[in-house]
């Protein structure tokens, strides 16, 4: 598979649109006075399905033939991928099949199978679910989409962040949250395109940071499963097509605590009136970390997901 472009988002930008909402771009007096800079916040926690990630799962499922759509979609995810791809699926008429974790929160499971997926669940500690997948790929001729090493999910990510700057203009620095790389590198194409001087920031969780050590060594870094409350930041390491684009077109990437993740969630919610995952902090809270040097600047943040219990989001902010 050959590394998209930014030509590729703006042809995901025609398949999404009418699908995909074009989610509004935030602003806050109170954060731009702590940071003394002028924020704007892309709202992806208000998308479908509660994150970015149906921009890509829809893109994907768009370019399916007819063969394609009739054997259906095979994914692996206990988060967003997988229920993004099971309500693209379901929003097209492709059969979709979901391998979960037999212990996922039966909230996540209850979601897919709302949004009309069939999930499959296997042991996490004995069986790979990667090879669960390619042999329900070759045996019933599914096709399998990976949550972000896929040219078509990175350039559906992309959007995102070609939304942001057709809104606002150019910025002087944008940051985005960081697992396996499909929104970095989709953004990371938007803006060289868009606003080819920013500084783009990946931001991932302090214990997993596997993408700033493979930015920094030059090589994919490979790490064991992280322990962090960003629960959607918990990739093991990079793709071999996100990677090369990160390390042309990101500037650095960066990194924070679970305690700031959680101070970023509670000013969302007291100040802002959002829900967000923690996940979806890490953006806000490395500008707030990052503090002076964006003093004057105009800033973008790339709010990515919403989708957090109820109950576990009281009990982080209590
Ligand atoms: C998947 C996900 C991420 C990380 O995205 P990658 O494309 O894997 O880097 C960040 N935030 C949320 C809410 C997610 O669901």
């Amino acid at each position: 598979m050959t590394i998209p472009t930014y030509d590729d988002v703006v042809a995901a930008a025609g398949r999404i649109a009418g699908h995909a909402h074009r989610t509004p771009v935030l602003t806050s007096r109170t954060a731009n006075e702590e940071l003394g800079a002028q924020l704007f916040f892309k709202a992806e926690n208000l998308q479908r399905m509660g994150a970015f990630k149906f921009r890509g799962a829809f893109n994907a499922l768009s370019r399916f033939d007819a063969a394609q759509r009739k054997a259906g979609v095979v994914a692996f995810s206990s988060g967003n991928h997988a229920q993004a791809i099971a309500l693209s699926a379901k929003l097209m008429g492709i059969p979709a099949t979901i391998i979960m974790p037999d212990d996922a929160p039966a909230s996540k499971v209850a979601a897919t199978r709302g949004y009309g997926g069939t999930v499959v669940t296997y042991n996490r500690y004995r069986e790979d679910r990667e090879a669960i997948g390619r042999r329900l790929a070759q045996e019933q001729g599914m096709t399998l989409i990976p949550p972000y090493d896929h040219a078509d999910v990175i350039a559906g990510q992309g959007t995102a962040a070609k939304e942001l700057f057709e809104e606002v203009g150019e910025l002087d620095a944008l940051f985005v949250c960081l697992g396996g790389g499909g929104l970095l590198s989709g953004s990371a194409l938007a803006t060289r395109a868009l606003s080819p001087r920013c500084q783009l920031y990946g931001v991932e969780p302090e214990a997993g940071n596997d993408g700033q050590q493979s930015l920094r060594s030059g090589v994919i870094v490979h790490i064991e499963t992280p322990k962090t409350i960003a629960d959607g930041a918990q990739t093991q390491h990079l793709g071999t097509l996100t990677f090369p684009i990160i390390q042309r077109d990101v500037n650095d990437i960066l990194t924070v605590s679970d305690a700031e993740l959680v101070d970023a969630m509670r000013f969302f919610a007291a100040r802002m009136k959002i829900v967000v995952e923690p996940t979806g902090c890490l953006g806000f809270a490395a500008a707030r970390k990052m503090g002076d040097a964006l003093r004057g600047k105009r800033v973008g943040v790339l709010i990515s997901g919403g989708n957090v219990d109820l109950e576990r989001f009281a009990a982080l902010l209590a």
